[in-house]
């Protein structure tokens, strides 16, 4: 099938609003390092934009119509917008969803301890990634440290010029003979994760100076106790701001690319929507995709269930049960996830044909999964026809692809889990190079196509009638 190269598919005037739009994603990503600082950036964007807040709406007892436009926080750690349609609820909702966490390195809840004149921070992986990428690497410390008399402190450190940032060590070269012949998932080892966080001693401390002098600091200028560690969920990410990458400036490199230029254009697309549209739309931004949509804020939990029974109860005026499940089951949803990029360098695990070329456009994938399909949603045949016919009605430049040749591996979304309700889901994103590493690239042209394909899907897909 013929493809061609989405920068050549931009219409007269296209690259300016491209690069805005470029520019608006860079701002959210280096506000989001973590699911709840995007949280908090998309609740600040909503408010900007006129949305209430769900809450509030229904504990003023106020009947929501056509034309609302309210937003939800969920635990801090999940985000959603609606804009009310015209259409009977329980007809179903237009739904983009993504998710906000990424993989990184999270800090342990006993994690200070002191050797050989370093004091370091203990750590447990989150995510799929390979090791070995991040050491050596200057990181960032972000979270919110929750003491007990209820405060919750939040922390973003190693983000600004001046400030400190945090470092894992690598072997030297000269030495690494043995590592060198090691498998790459044994070159660092999960517990060798260990974070540098300080090297000079107390004055006049004995035990564990070090750790002393770290503890002595995080007192003065956080109000942190050693033993409030244990009641914080610090994130170590890499440090410093994305950076346009190639003398033409068309790729973006960032840390979170996976799935915040998924979740971004999702929000925008709901944010931006002008007028009020026939059926409700819907942005979801969950937490917890990277560990398997599991907990009480990832997309397996009941939280998007029961948000929406508030919704459709003060919509429909009661609160029959069926309504809900005839909402959930007539909608159409775009699961919002990145897709991997065909990489040059690494085209033995790819098959071309069924590969997502960066600056092709936005991808869709039919399936997801690994080894014969297994785990995946495999999306109805006449979605992908309606999706199809969205698209090219708008001028998008799209494509489809699956992850990697059919016996390399695979992944998932949360496709499957919402596609538990009955209702047509399609995984749709972009192109990513370097996935879950700390420094991922996507192409400016595939999210500019995404987020006008996200705008049209909302505006124009239809309940199927069987
Ligand atoms: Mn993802
Ligand atoms: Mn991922």
């Amino acid at each position: 099938m013929y493809r061609k190269n989405a920068w050549n598919a931009l219409a007269e005037g296209e690259k300016a609003k491209l690069e805005a739009f470029s520019q608006k994603y860079k701002a959210y990503l280096d506000a989001g390092k973590t699911e709840r600082e995007c949280v908090t950036e998309s609740v600040r964007q909503a408010k900007e934009a006129g949305f209430e807040d769900l809450n509030a709406v229904l504990k003023a007892g106020r009947q929501l119509k056509a034309g609302d436009r309210i937003y939800c926080n969920w635990m801090n750690k999940c985000f959603l917008a609606w804009v009310i349609g015209e259409n009977d609820i329980e007809r179903g909702m237009n739904i983009l969803g993504a998710h906000i966490d990424s993989p990184r390195i999270d800090i342990k809840q006993n994690p200070l301890f002191e050797n050989s004149g370093f004091a370091y921070l203990d750590t447990h992986y989150y995510g799929g990634i390979k090791k070995y990428q991040w050491v050596a690497s200057p990181l960032a410390l972000h979270g919110v440290v929750c003491k007990k008399d209820g405060t919750t402190l939040t922390i973003a450190i190693g983000e600004e010029e001046n400030d400190p940032v945090f470092y894992i060590s690598d072997l030297l070269i000269h030495l690494a003979g043995d590592q060198m012949s090691k498998t790459a998932a044994k070159v660092i080892e999960g517990d060798a994760l260990d974070i540098i966080i300080g090297s000079e001693p107390l004055n006049g401390e004995e035990k564990d100076p070090v750790k002393a002098q770290v503890l002595s600091i995080l007192k003065d200028k956080y109000g942190i106790e050693e033993e409030d560690f244990i009641s914080a969920e610090l994130e170590a990410v890499p440090a410093g701001k994305c950076r346009d990458v190639g003398f033409d400036r068309a790729l973006i490199a960032g840390y979170g690319h996976d799935d915040r230029v998924c979740a971004y254009p999702s929000m925008a697309a709901v944010m931006d929507y002008e007028g009020t549209p026939a059926y409700t739309v819907c942005a979801v931004l969950t937490d917890k995709e990277e560990i398997g949509s599991v907990g009480a804020t990832g997309m397996n939990a009941m939280y998007f269930e029961n948000i929406m029974a508030e919704i459709v109860a003060n919509l429909k005026g009661n609160d029959s049960p069926l309504s809900l499940r005839r909402c959930l089951a007539n909608s159409r949803m775009l699961s919002s996830d990145v897709s991997a990029g065909y990489d040059p360098n690494f085209a033995g695990v790819f098959e071309k044909n069924n590969a997502s070329i960066v600056g092709y456009g936005v991808t869709f994938n039919k399936f997801t999964g690994s080894r014969g399909k297994g785990g995946s949603n495999d999306c109805n045949a006449e979605f992908v026809a309606q999706v199809r016919r969205i698209c090219d009605e708008a001028d998008i430049a799209w494509q489809t692809a699956e992850l990697g040749k059919v016996d390399v591996g695979g992944g998932g979304t949360i496709a499957y889990v919402c596609a538990k309700y009955g209702m047509n889901v399609i995984d749709c994103g972009v192109p990513v190079l370097s996935m879950h590493a700390p420094w991922e690239a996507i192409s400016k042209v595939d999210l500019w196509n995404e987020y006008k394909c996200y705008c049209a899907f909302i505006r124009e897909a239809k309940e199927f009638v069987y």
